[in-house]
């Protein structure tokens, strides 16, 4: 059996607490490896390091900072395949969609070549005689990421880059179903120059994530992950008075006005619901088509298009449009909710109940499902299902649509399919929801914007990548500076006003 490793001080080390996971191959359903879950006393080693190593990272210079993200760009370029191979083996995705999931982290990793830019400050020339104030962006120290199964390489990319290059040292925790990319990644960011110690992926579970949290030394916390999980590391990472930005689960509605093109919006809908085996934190899980007319016609289309997609192992190339879901126990919990979809009355109008695949019986596939006349209260209305499972929710007007994405609890995606201008400006402005898509299914921002979602998806005042992680992974310090007389002069003793 293989036995995974922590990488740290620019070294694969084998994990010392005696504790693993079972890393699954999903389309086979066999363990393919051991990755080992670090007791707090590795993972306050590795921190301790990282602190030392931080210092002269934090101490180079920007654009040297930035050079190790152009060479890294390279590297992820050069090493696409073996990289997109280990994340469909683990994940269970396509090859094609594995690596959408390293070019959607490579982007940033683009973006953050630029980060001197962010890092300039601002600086006021004489802001009274003789005085000049300047504000500085430094780093904050050690900070650290806690990621989730489902963009391996995507979602740790768009932590490290940002973070590095403000010149932190960044301690990773991976999710533990899926490690074997962020290990690959922590090796190209050494070849492609980051100083050993500087980034340290370490493997663990609950308690390594609690001893990141309880860190003194770690000042900033990234997640993603579930809503539940979010929460709970929001809290107890800002108890202990770090900054925390923990990004959460969704619900994305898809409205569907009666003036949409009915083709495009169900060839959209298959790829935003299905693709990934709906494990994505963007996927369109209900569609909302406004008047019964168009709903009628949408399931007349969404039908055929469901029950024609092509569920298979990775291995089988672009011949599929999604695999398996993640885990023995990710299945047991989709199959149990469309269950629960079919007891509490909504029609399930495309059954993948019982799907098997010849040659991969044990492996975690799920069949497509699309459910019809769901309603808010039923639980696969209210619950993430994070599997192939799409549900169509009637409304009888636009505003009725427009309320069931304001009302769920989540706020991470949403997107409206119209002719209309002036319907879908409406939508964009008044929906409290933090990504919005005018027919476009999946509104993931470019590396330039930020990604981030409202409500119960996200918690904290910033976003993702962007502009918005150089304002997370830094700390301004002013400086009000007067040069080179007046300081001598003796102590004033009231409040500085500048006339
Ligand atoms: P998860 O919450 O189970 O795990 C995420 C991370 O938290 C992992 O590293 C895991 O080891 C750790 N963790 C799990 N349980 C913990 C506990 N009790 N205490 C401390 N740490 C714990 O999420 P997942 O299943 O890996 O990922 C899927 C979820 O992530 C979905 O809900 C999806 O919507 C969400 N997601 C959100 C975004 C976003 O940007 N909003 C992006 C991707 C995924």
């Amino acid at each position: 059996m293989k036995e995974l490793s922590h990488f740290i001080n620019g070294k694969h080390v084998k994990g010392q607490s005696g504790r693993f996971a079972d890393v699954y191959n999903p389309a086979t359903g066999e363990v393919q490896a051991k990755v080992p879950l670090a007791s707090p006393a590795e993972l306050q080693s590795a921190i301790a390091d990282a602190a030392k190593a931080q210092v002269e990272w934090g101490n180079t210079n920007p654009q040297k900072r930035g050079r190790v993200m152009m060479e890294l760009v390279r590297l992820l370029h050069r090493d696409m395949d073996k990289l997109a191979e280990a994340l469909s083996s683990e994940h269970g995705k396509t090859l094609p969609d594995a690596k959408g999931d390293v070019v959607r982290g490579l982007e940033v990793i683009e973006f953050c070549i630029g980060a001197p830019h962010f890092l300039k400050g601002e600086y006021t020339d004489s802001a009274s005689p003789g005085i000049d104030m300047y504000s500085m962006r430094q780093p904050l120290g050690v900070v650290s990421g806690i990621t989730p199964f489902n963009f391996p390489a995507m979602i740790p990319l768009w932590k490290m880059g940002p973070a590095l290059t403000c010149g932190n040292a960044f301690i990773l925790k991976p999710s533990e179903r899926a490690p074997t990319v962020p290990l690959m990644l922590a090796e190209l960011l050494q070849e492609a120059g980051l100083p050993d110690g500087v980034l340290q992926v370490v493997n663990g579970d609950k308690e390594a994530v609690d001893t990141i949290l309880d860190s003194e030394t770690i000042q900033a916390v990234g997640f993603v992950g579930s809503t539940p999980i979010a929460h709970y590391i929001y809290s107890r990472a800002t108890a202990n008075g770090k900054r925390a930005q923990c990004f959460g689960g969704a619900k994305n509605h898809m409205i569907i006005m009666p003036d949409s093109d009915l083709d495009q919006v169900a060839d959209a809908l298959v790829g935003a619901g299905y693709g990934a085996a709906g494990e994505r934190c963007m996927a369109i899980s209900v569609a909302v088509p406004v008047g019964q007319k168009t709903a009628d016609a949408l399931i007349e289309k969404l039908v055929p298009r469901v029950e024609k997609l092509k569920v298979g192992p990775y291995t089988a190339g672009n011949d599929v449009d999604f695999g398996p879901v993640v885990t023995a126990a990710a299945k047991a919990n989709i199959e149990r909710l469309v269950q629960s979809g079919v007891d509490q009355g909504a029609k399930l109008v495309v059954d993948g109940r019982g799907f098997k695949l010849q040659g991969y019986e044990n492996g975690f596939f799920v069949g497509p499902h699309l459910f019809d006349h769901v309603t808010t209260d039923m639980d696969i209305y209210k619950q993430e299902i994070f599997g192939p499972v799409l549900s169509t929710v009637r409304a009888d007007s636009y505003e009725e649509a427009l309320s069931y994405a304001m009302d769920n609890e989540y706020g991470n995606g949403t997107s409206i399919f119209t002719r209309d201008g002036d319907t879908a400006r409406d939508f964009a402005n008044r929906v409290n929801i933090g990504m919005v898509g005018v027919n476009v299914p999946i509104p993931v921002p470019l590396a330039y914007h930020t990604f981030g979602g409202w409500k119960k998806s996200g918690f904290g005042d910033l976003n993702q990548f962007g502009p918005d992680a150089y304002r997370f992974y830094t700390r301004t310090k002013t400086v009000t500076s007067r040069w080179p007389s007046g300081i001598k002069e003796g102590g004033e003793f009231t409040i500085p006003v500048f006339n």
